[in-house]
């Protein structure tokens, strides 16, 4: 078993009111059981949303109060990226499930692509808020690109 990001799953998540389907990801489900979690729903936001992006190198940052996640109107939506790792978590301990495959480039689920803050297309290095809190508790994170060539 492992929490999976919902987008990837079909589940219309994501701050455009899309999916990001990924069909082998979803040909996983025929071996296992992936549970589908989308943190930046968990953590109170609303489906459609204005898009959001780190104001900093990494969602390690956002945890230790150094930066900020900015949705592109201005608004100050930190607190709900937060929250929302931290549901994350939560579901993991209570299903005792040690493994998150993570959609890329999110400023939630990202592992080790995310955008830049600038709302203009930019990829820098980094993890989004999620995927940050689940590496520190020890969690083992899969990037969804691995699956690509299956
Ligand atoms: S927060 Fe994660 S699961 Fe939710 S839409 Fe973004 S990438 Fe998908």
């Amino acid at each position: 078993m492992k929490l999976c990001s919902a987008c990837l799953l079909g589940i219309k998540c994501a701050w455009d009111g899309k999916d990001r389907k990924n069909e082998n990801v979803i040909a996983l489900l025929k071996k296992e059981i992936l549970i589908p979690v989308c943190p930046e729903q968990l953590g109170g936001l609303p489906t459609p949303r204005q898009s959001q992006e780190i104001q900093g190198h990494s969602g390690e940052d956002v945890l230790d109060n150094q930066y900020r996640v900015i949705n592109k109107e201005g608004a100050d939506v930190t607190e709900q990226f937060i929250r929302g790792a931290y549901e994350v978590l939560k579901i993991m301990r209570l299903l005792g499930v040690k493994e998150f495959i993570a959609k890329q480039e999110s400023p939630a689920c990202g592992c080790g692509k995310i955008y830049d803050g600038t709302f203009t297309g930019k990829i820098i290095n980094g993890d989004g808020v999620a995927t940050a809190l689940l590496k520190r508790k020890g969690i083992t994170i899969i990037m969804e690109e691995l699956f690509d060539s299956i």
